[in-house]
């Protein structure tokens, strides 16, 4: 069932750990800890932060104290993945090293492919001024390098987590606006859709509506727009309802219909 922001982040999404690599700026981790929320991420491990002032990071933050209260620190890369069974790096340009480079998109359906088989996911992230360096990239399984304009390649360090942690919210179907919650109303089924039409054609007929239109061809229209509307059973009722209520209100006023 697809995801809706009605509901809470999937539970494979808990299976993703993002980790800092020695992050210098609590700026910045608040503004990762924000993009995390947005994007249904909960855990995040810190190799030692030059500053982590709590109460300064939920201030920048606005919101993830969970985050925050259940961040864990490491003193190392290699004990903060330890258990981590795919481990993806991320820098800001493929090195000479040759190494599983991917896009974040091509990334995400990996991560979440694994995190939906119960396997913990890293996705590790550099200091500030000077990334990740090549002994902690080396610990990495895959490296995601998001792509730039090459004379303009870091982003800053939120920034990065943002779009990395976005391509796996899509891929797990995290809060589509675009897909609108839908009630558990199943699809109409033929005979309600008939049972419409035939409210509607009485109705149109009562207003005159078809002296001036050809009645196959309109009722041919909206078939065809009902068709595309993709109506459920609850829509279908209201609809039915309108068209009733049409000739009820005629009757009521003194105006004769046929039946
Ligand atoms: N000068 C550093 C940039 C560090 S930016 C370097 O060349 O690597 C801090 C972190 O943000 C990086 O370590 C990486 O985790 C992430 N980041 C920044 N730009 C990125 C990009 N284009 N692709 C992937 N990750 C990026």
């Amino acid at each position: 069932m697809p995801y809706n922001h009605a509901m809470a982040p999937p539970q494979e999404l808990g299976r993703i750990v993002l980790v800092l690599n020695r992050p210098k700026d609590p700026v910045n981790i608040g503004a990762v800890v924000r993009a995390m929320k947005n994007m249904g991420l909960s855990r995040l491990y810190l190799i030692d932060p030059d500053d982590f002032d709590t109460y300064r990071i939920e201030g920048i933050a606005h919101t993830g104290m969970d985050i925050i209260g259940s961040a864990r620190l490491f003193d190392s890369l290699a004990e903060a993945v330890a258990d981590s069974q795919l481990v993806v790096g991320t820098s800001a340009r493929g090195r000479t090293v040759r190494r599983a480079y991917r896009r974040p998109r091509e990334q995400a359906a990996e991560v979440l492919a694994k995190a939906c088989t119960g396997q913990e996911v890293a996705l590790v992230f550099g200091r500030e001024d000077r990334g990740l360096s090549n002994e902690e990239l080396d610990l990495c399984d895959r490296v995601v390098v998001i792509p730039t304009d090459p004379d303009h390649a870091s982003l800053n360090l939120a920034q990065a987590v943002l779009v990395v942690a976005y391509e796996i919210a899509v891929a797990a179907e995290v809060a589509d606006p675009f897909k609108a919650p839908r009630h558990d109303s199943q699809r109409a089924t033929r005979m309600e859709l008939e049972e419409l039409f035939e409210q509607v054609e009485k109705s149109l007929h009562a207003i005159d509506f078809f002296k001036a239109h050809r009645t196959t061809a309109v009722l041919r229209t909206l078939r065809s727009v009902a068709g595309r509307a993709d109506l459920d059973g609850r829509e279908v009722e209201l609809l039915k309802a309108i068209a009733y209520e049409v000739r009820h209100f005629l009757a009521r006023e003194g105006i004769e219909v046929d039946e």
